[in-house]
């Protein structure tokens, strides 16, 4: 696995995907820095050998070329966080790029405007890649957030880079703390599976059995599993066609050594809303008109005994109806649990849509040991997937 240590930058241009896809305002300004933070490190460890750098990204989705995506909103919230000056190039490919790179000195940066007002990068087009490829000596790859997909400047350029190609350092933490949970973590390795539906978890759920030692399963996707084994759910979510696979994955889980560990009370209320009426109750015994929304406090005693016991600890998806203050209590439980077990040495590894909004929003992002940037990304890597733009570095 190649990274940045590999290569010495010195008079080099570093072509860098980066992932700075980032929220704007109505203004166009940038109200989460997160993802060019996210970059910093590995644009300035190549200025600090004595490189260049020429950033390339998408942002949002434009049809063509729409001013409104123009990443020119953004150079100077990236000259903020990167405390280096920042070239711009108003088109990705071309002879003004072209040009901007030729004339870009050791220590400069330049950013290209959005590769998505060209169709060819989603499309994978080899012809387009390789008018990006032109632009410099090393194919570095930052951006995991766009991993899972094969788009011009993800994947298909890599070819163009046989031997100076890498992973730039935030794309291989990425990696590496995927592999800590999944191939070389020390047990007992816990996944916590939560979220709203068992059918956008079902293939992951498959992949980690042979990979943990426990499971916890919570949010809705516990009403499946406890309705196909005979209890009453009241007005819970549940997807009634899953519930043989849910008694498959129990099966399965058995036959694996892996304890399944699902909630055995819930606060279930009588609307999906703040207001609603609640009650702590039984899972197996939810009257109708009722519905569970959270965890209840046997459950969250039951996951903080199982968080404490583990060393590797994956978390995808929370416990309850995190968005309503109501029902947040017990995806806050379990992210005080796990930030405990990581105090005490365990990994942890955030990831995944929600989860990771979750975890932002009620303080644990410092507190365990990886957040991942990538949503779908992580998903597809929790599924067991390779990523194209990982695969197109490793070839
Ligand atoms: P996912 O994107 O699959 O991780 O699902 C996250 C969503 O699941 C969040 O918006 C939660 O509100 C929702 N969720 C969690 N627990 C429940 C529940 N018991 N009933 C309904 N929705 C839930």
């Amino acid at each position: 696995m190649k990274t940045l240590n590999d290569f010495d930058f010195k008079n080099k241009k570093a072509l860098i995907r980066v992932d700075f896809n980032v929220p704007l305002n109505e203004n166009f300004e940038v109200t989460d820095a997160t993802r060019i933070v996210s970059a910093k490190p590995t644009i300035i460890k190549i200025l600090e050998d004595g490189g260049s750098c020429i950033l390339m990204s998408h942002l949002g989705r434009p049809k063509g070329v729409q001013e409104a995506f123009s990443l020119k909103h953004i150079i100077n919230k990236v000259e903020d966080v990167l405390g280096v000056e920042v070239k711009f190039a108003e088109n990705c490919v071309g002879s003004q790029a072209e040009d901007a790179a030729a004339n870009l000195n050791p220590g400069e940066i330049l950013l290209l405007e959005n590769l998505r007002f060209h169709d060819e990068e989603k499309q994978g087009d080899k012809n387009f890649a390789e008018q990006l490829s032109r632009l410099g000596d090393v194919y570095v790859n930052d951006a995991f957030g766009t991993a899972h997909r094969a788009h011009a400047s993800t994947t298909i350029i890599a070819q163009f880079f046989p031997e100076t190609k890498c992973f730039g350092n935030l794309l291989a933490q990425e990696i590496e703390s995927i592999n800590k949970v999944m191939e070389t973590g020390e047990k007992p390795v816990l996944a916590v599976l939560g979220g709203a539906k068992v059918s956008s978890k079902i293939t992951i759920i498959e992949n980690i059995l042979d990979k943990v030692d426990h499971l916890i399963i919570g949010g809705g996707m516990t009403f499946t599993f406890i309705k196909a084994q005979g209890g009453s759910i009241g007005d819970s979510i549940c997807e009634d066609d899953k519930m043989e696979l849910a008694l498959d994955i129990i099966k399965q889980a058995q036959e694996k050594n892996v304890q399944i560990h699902l909630p055995v009370d819930v606060i279930a209320a009588n609307a999906f809303s703040n207001d609603a009426d609640t009650q702590i109750i039984d899972v197996t015994q939810i009257p109708d008109g009722w519905q569970g929304l959270d965890a209840g406090p046997k459950s969250k005693e039951q996951f903080h005994d199982v968080v404490m016991q583990c060393k590797t600890i994956l978390w995808n998806g929370p416990l309850g109806v995190f968005e309503l203050e109501k029902f947040a209590n017990g995806t806050i439980a379990l992210g005080d649990s796990i930030a405990e077990a990581t105090k005490n040495g365990a990994f942890s590894l955030v990831g995944g849509g929600d989860s990771v909004a979750a975890v932002k929003q009620f303080g644990f992002e410092n507190k365990v040991s990886y957040v991942s940037t990538g949503g779908g990304a992580m998903l597809e890597s929790l599924e067991g997937k390779i990523l194209p733009g990982i695969a197109a570095i490793l070839e």
